[in-house]
């Protein structure tokens, strides 16, 4: 029998449990042999440690057009399992759109990937034409910004994506011509909760910690509150100077024009500057009024300064719709006061709006715009993986979704492949049960009852608060399946809890209004501008007051992108690589094997062995009938009858097996519902 370490493809193996695949992986995993294939899916075993494997050999030998069947990788003679290999199948593709699906746990090596593939297409498209092109320069410079805006320390991962992408490639022949990169699901809490251990975006330690002369004016001193952790989270950044010169750089590249530049930083400036300033609420005549704490009027008039709020006047207005909400009852503005909590809350809500609406314009700005004729389209998806923390609140509830999602497409696609295979064996039609997720999802996404459209309803209704949602999902959803609603573990979707206090808040996902309104009208040009951008879609936009107020709920938004997404994997020809984390330390050499085995599980390689193991999961050759048959296959040996397909068919007519348990096919195999069960009577 072969060693185990040189099975790189999965498929091959007569035995699927997890614990069998778990334990090849982890054979390859101990030879450094980190691609695997289950079928045509991709399975990557993050090594924490460079790995020889993507050199201008491995890259030339599996990246040409003519590519076809294995070779060596790396160490490994014979194999093609190979990220590159998956970049070459997409890219070569005609007469069809590819897109390529990362996913796996955070740290388990999706946005390497994506990178390792990138530059592959870069590099492929390149050398099929004389200069690289702007495209795909601009493809590049792209990467260092995102990372730098989107990207933070995290206990899981020390460059963890905040975001999910979506980067899709236009080629025409083998030219690139057009890039697009569409973002999602920024994770803005973020900005708000940097801790010893979670670490705030790196651009403001880039900003703030680097020497770098360009942030000598928009530097702000002292201890910042939002990069609180600077001391010693910051401190652990070993390449902040380099990093922060390739940011610079990219903005250049990018054609960002110098005032952009200045903007942007001053922007983020302006930011860390707000998040420092202090309230104090005071009671007078029985009511409460909050004002500036009087040690915080430097760094506020700063703030604005940087924010393009100058003078007096704007300082003053802007203090106002801090402290206080304006409505219009009759045609009379009606003042309510806050408290300086509510202050703190609008203020966050901003500096959150902000940023986010930065980062969209950032990234917009980098799209190479398809020319117009019909291109060829690559598409590379990175997503974050499945969370269940300890607290999941609105955002994981939106990302377990999209995975849920993305589950359902990759078993159909996966019961698909099984059945092209049965076909070109000459089988017809093989029914395959399986159970899928589509009950989990029909939970979430039907209208007008699933959780996302109570939870849209509510927050559409001034009334909605989350005592209001959980009564409703109470009323309309409390006998489903596979959810359990309780005040106290308040929303359980087998087998993540989701609590409900805040969904309905951040599902609104407003800016406050009337600050939105005070900063649009700063002598900063780039933040009227994006402040009144649009956000991510195509909608047609009008002015900025309009949007704010009409507000599309993050949920809604976020069914749309899930909804372009699906159509695109739909009408392209999916390809699939699933990164798998070895241990929880991101340490090198060790395999943790439960942790794997429950990635296994996870990210769908178990469900591609499943729906293989609901078919007919053992194939061999007539010659191998033995492992089928053995007593049977013994009585008429080699030499009884003519051909070995008339022995085969002598054997399964003998041993009466049925069927639908055993099939011959065309190419000279036998497919089988299981391995040696079948002994017959003699
Ligand atoms: P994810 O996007 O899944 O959260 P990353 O792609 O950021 O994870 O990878 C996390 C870390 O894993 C990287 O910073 C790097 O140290 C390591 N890593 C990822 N891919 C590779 C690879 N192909 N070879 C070596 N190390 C890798
Ligand atoms: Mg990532």
């Amino acid at each position: 029998m072969r060693p185990s370490a040189d099975i790189y493809d999965l498929a091959s193996l007569t035995e699927l449990s997890e614990e069998a695949i778990g334990k090849v992986l982890q054979d390859r995993y101990n030879g450094d042999r980190i691609y695997t294939l289950v079928g045509d899916i991709l399975v990557f075993l993050n090594p924490f440690k460079p790995v020889n494997v993507y050199t201008e050999k491995e890259f030339s030998c599996l990246s040409r057009p003519d590519w076809s069947g294995p070779v060596a990788v790396g160490n490994e003679v014979g194999s093609s399992a190979h990220i590159y290999t998956v970049g070459t199948a997409a890219f070569n593709l005609v007469g069809k759109d590819s897109t390529i699906l990362i996913s796996g746990e955070s740290g388990s090596g999706k946005t390497e990937s994506t990178k390792l593939l990138l530059q592959q297409f870069v590099k492929m498209a390149s050398s099929s034409q004389l200069n690289r092109t702007r495209v795909a320069e601009c493809l590049l410079a792209a990467n260092p910004i995102m990372e730098a805006f989107g990207n933070a320390r995290t206990v899981m991962n020390h460059n963890s994506s905040r975001f999910a992408k979506f980067v899709s490639l236009g080629l025409q022949g083998n030219a690139l011509v057009s890039s697009e990169i569409r973002t999602y699901m920024l994770e803005k809490s973020r900005l708000l909760s940097a801790t010893e251990d979670e670490g705030n975006f790196h651009i403001f330690y880039y900003m703030c910690l680097s020497s770098n002369s360009f942030f000598k004016d928009v530097r702000p001193l002292g201890p910042l509150s939002l990069i609180s952790n600077a001391e010693t989270l910051g401190r652990r950044y070993t390449d902040l100077e380099a990093k922060a010169t390739e940011v610079l750089d990219a903005f250049d590249k990018l054609s960002f024009t110098a005032q952009q530049k200045e903007g942007v930083f001053q922007i983020l400036s302006g930011l860390l500057l707000l998040a420092d300033v202090e309230f104090r609420s005071e009671e007078q005549n029985h009511t409460v009024c909050t004002s500036l704490d009087p040690k915080s009027e430097t760094t506020f008039k700063l703030a604005c300064k940087r924010l393009g709020l100058k003078g007096k006047d704007s300082r003053r207005r802007l203090l106002k719709t801090l402290t206080t909400s304006k409505l219009k009852v009759n045609d009379e503005d009606i003042y309510s006061l806050f408290h300086e909590d509510k202050t703190r809350l609008v203020l966050n809500g901003c500096i959150r709006a902000i940023y986010t609406k930065l980062f969209d314009w950032i990234i917009q700005r980098h799209g190479r715009p398809d020319p117009g004729t019909r291109v060829r389209q690559i598409g590379v998806l990175d997503i974050f993986g499945f969370e269940s923390l300890a607290i999941n609140s609105f955002e994981q509830l939106c990302i377990n979704l999209a995975n849920e999602q993305l589950q359902l497409f990759f078993t159909h696609h996966v019961i698909q492949l099984e059945q092209a295979e049965y076909q070109s064996e000459g089988l017809s039609w093989v029914e395959i049960p399986f159970e899928d997720n589509q009950v989990t999802l029909n939970l979430f996404l039907e209208r007008p009852l699933g959780v996302l459209s109570l939870l849209n309803e509510e927050s559409s209704l001034a009334s909605g608060t989350d005592e209001s949602l959980y009564n409703k999902l109470m009323k309309h959803l409390v006998d489903k399946p596979k959810l359990q609603i309780s005040a106290k573990n308040p929303c359980r979707v087998h087998p993540v809890t989701y609590t409900i206090p805040g969904m309905v808040e951040k599902n609104r996902d407003k800016a406050p209004e009337n600050t939105m309104e005070v900063l649009a009208s700063s002598k900063l040009k780039l933040l009227t501008e994006i402040i009144s951008s649009h956000h991510g879609s195509k909608a047609k936009a009008g002015n900025g007051k309009q949007q704010a107020s009409a507000g599309l709920q993050l949920a809604v938004q976020f069914r749309s992108s899930l909804d372009f997404l699906l159509a695109k994997l739909r009408e392209s020809q999916p390809f699939f690589v699933r990164c798998i984390k070895p241990n929880r330390d991101n340490a090198a050499n060790s395999f943790d094997q439960e942790y794997v085995r429950r990635q296994i599980h996870y990210c769908g390689i178990a469900e591609a062995v499943r729906v293989r193991q609901a078919g007919f999961p053992v194939r061999c050759t007539y010659g191998e009938l033995h492992l089928l048959c053995p007593v049977l296959s013994f009585l008429y040996g080699s030499g009884r009858l003519e051909s070995d397909a008339a022995r085969v068919r002598a054997v399964c007519r003998q041993a009466k097996l049925p069927a639908e348990e055993v099939a011959m096919g065309k190419r000279n195999r036998l497919l089988a519902k299981e391995e040696r069960r079948y002994c017959g009577r003699v």
